[in-house]
């Protein structure tokens, strides 16, 4: 079945009835883009910028960063790579720069957008690398935990204030970067007809999008059994973010460990998911799931699920149509 699935790198994510589906890899270090383009990725949906931050005893320097990250542009290509903006905080703590025994509520806190528009020194720096490397290949950027179009706002700003200084000191960059939303907060899915007027792209992020929407920590075992990707809470954020992005003209990807499930492919494809984002290995398995089905068996089967009333009844219905297709 190994080799079966291979072959599956030759050909692309695409639905029977047509509508292509963009699997992309989510990588924390270069060294990964290896495994991203064995298991035929069509490009890097979500790359982690954090580890820039927690393997070096200094802030990583402009230089440094834009070597990282052109090393991985230039690998991949003609094929997408979307780079989120600093994430620390919550479950990220790194020391130097921020000490999480400081708050009560850490992942309530001083992180990912919130901490890079305190400290735009720290946010420039990557900006910059960032815009530098965009010119080996095909570039967007993503902003981290955004809960507000202010925010978008002041991030662009940001990023316009760094074109600038690249402008005036003659340095090459990509003028028209792609800019995107991660969807990781309820106020941003709730408000993403808001969002979407500022932004290019939405990425929603289910991992923190699960923690908050159900308030339960996703490290926590003691409330785990409450983390429950298809509780009807969250397909519906996750509808109403689709919904609003399509009506803006706006593609929407995930790129959550929801995406990178087998039980959820189909589910994800009625919701009208254009981009899931997962671990390498997990891309081969979903993408046979995506040529095994169409996008209006899909939706018909969403139809029934946004009827029931539990995550486990979600689940038992999931597990039957996947039985039903083998
Ligand atoms: C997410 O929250 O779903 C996500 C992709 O970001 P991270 O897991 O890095 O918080
Ligand atoms: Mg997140």
């Amino acid at each position: 079945q190994a080799i079966q699935l291979l072959s599956l790198n030759e050909v692309p994510g695409e639905t029977r009835d047509g509508k292509r589906i963009f699997l992309r890899a989510n990588i924390e270090v270069p060294e990964e883009v290896e495994s991203v383009l064995a298991h035929g990725a069509d490009g890097i949906g979500l790359f982690r910028t954090e580890f820039l931050f927690m393997h070096s005893r200094h802030l990583p320097t402009e230089e440094e960063q834009y070597a990282a990250y052109r090393e991985v542009i230039e690998q991949m290509g003609d094929r997408e790579v979307i780079i989120r903006t600093l994430d620390l905080g919550g479950e990220k703590v790194i020391p130097r720069l921020y000490d999480a025994h400081d708050e009560h509520n850490p992942i309530l806190g001083w992180r990912a957008i919130r901490f890079c528009l305190a400290n735009p020194h720290i946010f420039k720096i990557q900006l910059r690398a960032i815009l530098r490397a965009s010119i080996y290949g095909k570039v967007s950027i993503m902003f981290p935990l955004i809960s507000s179009q202010e925010e978008v706002v002041m991030g662009l700003e940001i990023l316009d204030q760094v074109k600038e200084e690249l402008e005036r000191e003659g340095i090459p960059f990509e003028r028209d970067i792609p800019v995107g939303a991660m969807i990781e907060v309820p106020a941003a899915a709730l408000t993403a007809d808001i969002l979407a007027q500022k932004v290019d792209f939405f990425s929603i992020g289910t991992n923190d999008l699960i923690q908050y929407t159900l308030a339960t920590d996703r490290g926590n075992e003691r409330v785990a059994y409450l983390y429950q990707p298809f509780h009807p809470a969250v397909l519906r954020l996750i509808q109403m973010t689709v919904d609003h992005a399509h009506q803006a003209g706006i593609p929407v990807g995930m790129c959550g460990e929801m995406a990178g499930d087998p039980l959820a492919t189909f589910v994800l494809i009625g919701l009208g998911l254009d981009e899931l984002s997962m671990s390498p290995a997990s891309i081969p398995e979903v993408k046979r799931l995506v040529r095994s089905t169409s996008v209006a068996e899909c939706e018909e089967f969403v139809g029934a699920i946004l009827q029931l009333k539990s995550h486990r009844d979600v689940e038992r219905l999931v597990r039957e149509k996947m039985e039903e297709l083998g």
